[in-house]
């Protein structure tokens, strides 16, 4: 029999956690406090109007990325078959029952139900590990009596993890945690199997704030979990009702954001139950990095440009996860590809796997691409940018529009609203710093399809631009289904592990999934490539000083 077969489901029926694990897991959440707190402190804004301005609804990357701008644009976007009749009509307004007569829901139309199934039914395709774990635990419901309350993107992928959920016998109540990426049609499909979702594409802070409310101020019915994505919800449920914590087992956050946020909490003294960093867990890093990019760069330099990329000279900054994804998508087709790193470690990786560590200006002359995914600022000037040849592809992976020196969200005109002291001529000095940007009145910009942007220099240079520098794979493609398969599956394990924790052994602290619990989601994707494992022998076992079952490597390892 084959590993994941053999594997039992961690922290169902057996007694999972031994003093090691706990203290390990411990351990890590300790470290993880200490190497991945923000460098910069994010406020918890007790003005909820400040709060509002966070950039996570709109700005955020996680499960659901694959609702990206041009896919919901796109003819072939679920989002195109909305009936736009009722479009004027908020869905507030409207009295809405699903066939089994319940209006315990808010979504933009029920009758798009039988559509939103079919979606779903599609992600189930290549979310079998989530599948499976209904079949595996449906005898014992390892979430019976679990009421958790959500807030993620509602796609067809997060109702596949949803549907989980309720299959392995909890009840839930779910908003959006993004005002735009709201998939209607599944939200119907859900409304319609009798989740609790309030929740439509187009929102208003209004609307994002009355969702959460209706999801966890209800009569009779009390949230015992939390299932987060950037952090909204849990401040919502800390400032208005703080009395539910009392009931709360546990809170499971997936954003880089919101896990921030929660450490900001911990370090304060103010987190009352323990969460789950989910963020940080090798099978989200791992996989959402490394493999997601190295699909998705493709994906998007080829909608957005249909660049070919065989004997084009690319240079990547930064050979970290993401930059080591891009490379080898690039290497494979047959790009000769250029690395700018400042760490020697990852400098000397890219050495070993066979590419030119250069600095940019050493290359940027000659380059026909280039990619940013350091997660810095300022990686690409508007220096490097005048010396780039005509047609140069410019675009990001990186975390935020800062790598590439675009400033394109205060354009030359905008500037003047945003900062009417300003002067606008272009020689003044306070404008100096915005001169190194391409934002200047001698570059002209011209849109030439959906998130690309050619930017003509006076002497008819251009360079494309993609996505105004902002993340190229977030903007102009999707994300493989089966990636957010591994992140939704490491959710629900963390739930099933926080329900079913005994008391103490979790504190009010911030951990990561302890490492079988990792190397079980794992194990659950494996039967989709029909891979088998190795078992380890009695003899191997004790000679390595392993359990059979795993975990298999210490949490230092790095894999
Ligand atoms: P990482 O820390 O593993 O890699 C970043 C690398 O950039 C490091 O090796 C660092 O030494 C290098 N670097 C920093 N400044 C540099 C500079 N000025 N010039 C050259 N190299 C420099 O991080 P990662 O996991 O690879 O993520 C990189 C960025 O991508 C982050 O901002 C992250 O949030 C984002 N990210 C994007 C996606 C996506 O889907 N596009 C997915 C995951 C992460």
């Amino acid at each position: 029999m084959s590993m994941p077969d053999a594997m039992p489901l961690p922290g169902v029926g057996e007694e999972l956690k031994q003093a090691k694990e706990i203290e390990d897991a411990e351990k890590y959440s300790f470290m993880a406090t200490v190497t991945k707190a923000p460098k910069k402190q994010i406020q918890f804004a007790d003005d909820m109007q400040e709060f509002t301005k966070f950039p996570t609804k709109t700005g955020r990357r996680s499960l659901s990325r694959s609702i990206s701008q041009s896919s919901t644009d796109s003819y072939s976007s679920a989002a195109s078959y909305t009936d736009s009749s009722d479009d004027e009509v908020s869905p507030r307004e409207k009295q809405q029952t699903n066939s089994k007569g319940s209006s315990n829901f808010c979504v933009k139309n029920i009758k798009q139900a039988e559509f939103g199934r079919r979606e779903i039914e599609i992600a189930e395709q290549d979310m079998s590990a989530l599948i499976s774990l209904r079949k595996r635990a449906q005898g014992e419901k390892p979430l019976a009596g679990a009421k958790i309350v959500g807030c993620t993107h509602i796609t067809a992928q997060t109702a596949v993890l949803i549907e989980t959920l309720c299959a392995l016998g909890a009840q839930c109540r779910w908003s959006a945690c993004n005002i735009y990426s709201t998939q209607n049609e599944v939200a119907a499909a859900l409304a319609e199997a009798g989740v609790a979702v309030f929740a439509w594409k187009g929102e208003s802070e209004d609307d994002f704030w009355w969702c959460i409310d209706r999801c966890v101020n209800m009569d009779g019915w009390q949230a015992n979990m939390i299932l987060d994505d950037g952090g909204d919800l849990t401040h919502w449920v800390y400032k208005k009702y703080p009395n539910v914590f009392k009931k709360i087992r546990g809170i499971v956050e997936e954003s880089v954001t919101g896990v921030h946020r929660l450490y900001q909490l911990s370090k304060a003294g103010k987190l009352c139950v323990p969460a789950m960093n989910v963020n940080d867990s090798v099978t989200k890093q791992k996989f959402d990095n490394l493999y997601c990019c190295r699909e998705s760069i493709l994906d998007g330099l080829k909608r957005t440009t249909d660049v070919m990329f065989g004997g084009k000279q690319v240079v990547v900054c930064g050979y970290g996860e993401v930059g080591k994804g891009c490379c080898a998508a690039l290497k494979a087709l047959g790009a000769i590809v250029y690395i700018t790193e400042i760490d020697p470690i990852c400098a000397l990786q890219a050495c070993m796997d066979g590419f030119r560590v250069v600095k940019l200006n050493e290359v940027i002359r000659q380059v026909d691409v280039v990619i940013t995914c350091t997660g810095n600022k300022n990686v690409v000037t508007r220096e490097h940018l005048d010396r780039m040849k005509n047609s140069c592809i410019v675009c990001n992976m990186g975390h935020s529009n800062t790598e590439i020196d675009v400033v394109w969200f205060l354009s030359f005109i905008d500037r003047k609203a945003f900062f009417p002291f300003l002067p606008l001529e272009p020689q003044s000095t306070v404008l100096s710093s915005f001169q190194t940007s391409l934002r200047t009145p001698e570059l002209t910009w011209e849109r030439v399809r959906s998130q690309v942007d050619h930017v003509i220099w006076p002497d008819g240079k251009r360079v494309v631009l993609l996505a105004e520098g902002r993340l190229l794979n977030l903007s102009c493609s999707t994300v493989p289904t089966f990636v957010l398969s591994i992140t939704a599956t490491t959710q629900a394990l963390a739930l099933i592990e926080l329900y079913n924790a005994p008391e103490g052994r979790y504190k009010q602290d911030v951990y990561l999934l302890p490492k079988k619990m990792d190397e079980y989601v794992a194990s659950l994707h494996l039967p989709s490539f029909d891979a088998h494992l190795t078992e380890l022998t009695d003899d191997q076992a004790k000679y390595l000083g392993l359990n059979k079952n795993g975990p298999f490597k210490p949490n230092y390892y790095r894999y």
